[in-house]
């Protein structure tokens, strides 16, 4: 692995992996990590408080900046209180917006049911709340105890997989998605050049589209099929006007021919 490849894996290792995008990069701790390589400041990760911007100085060899500040109170370990969102099942439509904007896929459902919240996984990133149309999802404060060191690990490397998992799905749908995309646009190859040097992450494989079959269409299939589409549309401005059984047959006929047609210059 290069050097450069290796230094970042060593910050995003110590990142939280709640894939908030607070710090200013949307697409989560990994583009973070890069940033911080390029240049960027090393405190601006708001969930890990002055504890993740401290480790990183240290690990960069570079002065300790103040931690950007979080909305939240500062728990005992020095970083911002954990928060918990839970939606208000009564009033969830079940759109299933949240869910493709949740990084570590904690919630379930589907579509025009009430969806839920996996508390043990969601990680308070607040990512869920905006793409909600009904404003259903409330952030809550964890009650759980705040995990000692090993436990931060474990729970890191998790959200780090399932965050992996969720961007390879992301990706696969990308080529085909109509509607909206509600999550940033993902740095996937970056993505997917980190988890070619590991063992225990998913793989991440861009999608390329399909290509395209060219469309090769000679001069006579062209002069062909502008003919057959303007008496088409003759027919079809006639049949507007007035009903037809002989003219429609007559356009039935020419459609058909039209896609043979369209089907051999193709
Ligand atoms: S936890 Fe959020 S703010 Fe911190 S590095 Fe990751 S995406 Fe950025
Ligand atoms: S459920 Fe919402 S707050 Fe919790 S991790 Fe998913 S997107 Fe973030
Ligand atoms: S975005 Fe809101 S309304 Fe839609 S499924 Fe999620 S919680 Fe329910």
């Amino acid at each position: 692995m290069n050097s450069s490849l290796s230094i970042i894996q060593q910050i995003d290792a110590i990142l939280p992996q709640t894939q908030c995008g607070l710090c200013g990069h949307r697409d989560g701790c990994l583009p973070y990590a890069k940033a911080i390589v390029e240049g960027e400041d090393a405190n601006k990760c708001v969930p890990g408080g002055q504890p993740v911007a401290d480790a990183l100085a240290e690990l960069l060899h570079r002065n300790k900046l103040i931690a950007e500040p979080s909305v939240w109170p500062i728990q005992s370990d020095g970083r911002p209180q954990r928060m918990k969102a839970v939606i208000r099942e009564d009033e969830c439509i079940g759109c299933t917006k949240c869910i493709s904007a949740c990084p570590v896929d904690a919630i379930i459902g589907s579509g025009k049911l009430m969806h839920t919240i996996l508390t043990d996984l969601c990680t308070g990133c607040e990512l869920c709340i905006a793409p909600c149309p009904v404003d259903c999802i409330d952030l809550v404060e964890d009650i759980q105890p705040i995990p000692n060191n090993e436990q931060r690990l474990f729970e890191q490397n998790d959200l780090r997989s399932r965050y992996y998992a969720h961007i390879q799905r992301e990706e696969k749908q990308r080529i085909h998605r109509k509607g909206p995309v509600v999550r940033a646009e993902i740095d996937t190859e970056l993505f997917a050049q980190i988890t070619q040097n590991s063992q225990s992450l998913p793989t991440i494989e861009i999608v390329e589209a399909p290509q395209k079959k060219p469309i090769v269409t000679d001069a006579k299939t062209t002069i062909e099929l502008a003919k057959l589409r303007t008496q088409i549309k003759k027919l079809e401005k006639q049949l507007s006007v007035r009903a037809d059984q002989n003219k429609q047959d007559q356009l039935d006929q020419l459609l058909r021919q039209l896609s043979v047609l369209q089907g051999e210059s193709e």
